[in-house]
């Protein structure tokens, strides 16, 4: 599944209108959520009935003009969040387990449409959405191309609301794979915050910090917000321009993500990394801010993705003693966090104490995955990840075997 974005140009009318459509939504969620808070609805079945009761209701005359399919799409995401809690609780999820929440119109809302409500134009330079609402036609900004896809690949179509105006994203049913040469190379990474990553070979990524380059201005305008008045037009408007401002640090954030993350995975052919639990540093109150800014998982997440997209082994290891460790040695060699170079006093080995930890990540890596479900005969390729062709693995390992039995044979025949 690939999710492709692009923003609605229409009028200030057709604007209103999909604010009722994501109004409504809203409300149906909402209700939805009352409704199991007060314990009427025990399975995702009950929702979804509840749902149709709503639109059936003569009371809110607007819910039967949402399209139905997107009604129960909202439903259906009340029961998703519903249970989400149930299992981080089941889970015993450290911290706070999620306890589902009434959301408001300021945040960040979307509204689902399936197959239905909606209609590409044949150049598909335009979207018709033709629910109740009718919103009518917008203009497609984007820079992606539709026309690649077939409409039934096309699976949903949200509408997303943001500070700076409105989206569409299309999830189309898509499973990407490329082609990419082999370069022979593996890599560990180590994530900080001096550095962005400091790989196995020494080499340094610069830490962009985008949340701290912005945050004179973030906390002018938060200043500026705090003494406007409540319900205000004045409030309304710096609360526009302060999300504006953070959207932009969002999409900094992303987009350094993604782009590095591309890199290390085009240049290498295993890529391993630490299996941090990002989740509890940020607990430290005092990196808390530029942990969260340096958004590791985002980049996590797309290395695992370009890894699966481009056939590229990717290993999380388990982070104990990654940089505890001498990698010339392998013996324990503490240290604080503030020694920043790593020196052996069994070995004498010298390093970057992140390059020593992007080593000893890296030499983690191969040694689980080269030791993990392998046999004799070299049958399981489980090691070597999704992204590899299966056929591949066996058939290189086999072909040297058959050689050097028949040769011999063959050398004997003559003589
Ligand atoms: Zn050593």
């Amino acid at each position: 599944m690939i999710v492709y974005e692009a923003k609605l140009e229409g009028t200030d009318s057709q604007y209103r209108k999909l604010d009722e459509a994501l109004r409504t939504g809203l409300f149906v969620r909402n209700a939805c959520l009352r409704y199991w808070m007060d314990g009427h609805a025990k399975t995702r079945n009950d929702l979804s009935a509840y749902c149709k009761v709503l639109s059936d209701n003569p009371d809110f005359p607007w819910v039967r003009k949402l399209n139905s399919m997107a009604r129960q799409a909202m439903s259906e995401r009340t029961w998703a969040a519903i249970s989400r809690f149930f299992d981080n609780c089941k889970a015993k999820k450290p911290g706070k387990k999620g306890y589902p929440r009434f959301k408001r119109l300021q945040t960040n809302v979307s509204v689902e449409y399936k197959t239905t409500g909606w209609k590409l134009s044949e150049d598909r330079r335009f979207i018709t959405f033709t629910d109740g609402f009718e919103a009518d036609q917008f203009k497609l900004w984007g820079t992606r191309d539709l026309h690649f896809y077939q409409i039934s690949q096309i699976k949903r179509v949200r509408v997303v609301r943001r500070a700076d105006g409105y989206y569409a994203q299309f999830c189309i049913d898509y499973d990407r794979r490329e082609k990419r040469e082999p370069t022979f190379k593996t890599v560990g990474v180590d994530v900080g915050l001096n550095h962005f990553y400091t790989d196995s070979n020494g080499e340094t990524v610069a830490n962009p910090r985008h949340l701290r380059k912005s945050e004179k201005s973030l906390k002018r305008l938060q200043r500026r917000l705090s003494k406007t008045q409540f319900g205000s037009k004045n409030r309304a408007k710096f609360r526009n321009k302060l999300a504006r401002k953070h959207l932009k640090v969002t999409r900094q954030r992303k987009d350094f993500a993604v782009k590095t993350a591309r890199c290390v995975v085009m240049s290498n052919d295993l890529v391993a990394y630490e299996d941090l639990k990002v989740r509890n540093m940020v607990r430290n109150r005092h990196l808390a801010k530029s942990i969260s800014d340096a958004a590791w998982t985002q980049f996590r997440t797309w290395v695992e993705y370009f890894g699966k997209v481009f056939g590229v082994v990717t290993v999380a290891v388990p982070p104990h003693y990654t940089s505890q460790n001498c990698s010339n040695c392998g013996k324990v060699v503490k240290k604080t966090l503030s020694t920043r170079t790593h020196t052996c006093h069994h070995c004498g080995h010298t390093q970057d104490r992140d390059a020593n930890a992007a080593r000893n990540i890296l030499e983690k890596a191969l040694s689980t995955v080269g030791h993990i479900g392998t046999n004799a005969s070299g049958e399981n390729d489980l090691c070597l990840g999704e992204g590899t062709p299966p056929s591949k693995p066996t058939h290189r390992k086999r072909k040297p075997k058959e050689q050097s039995l028949e040769s011999p044979a063959i050398l004997g025949t003559p003589s």
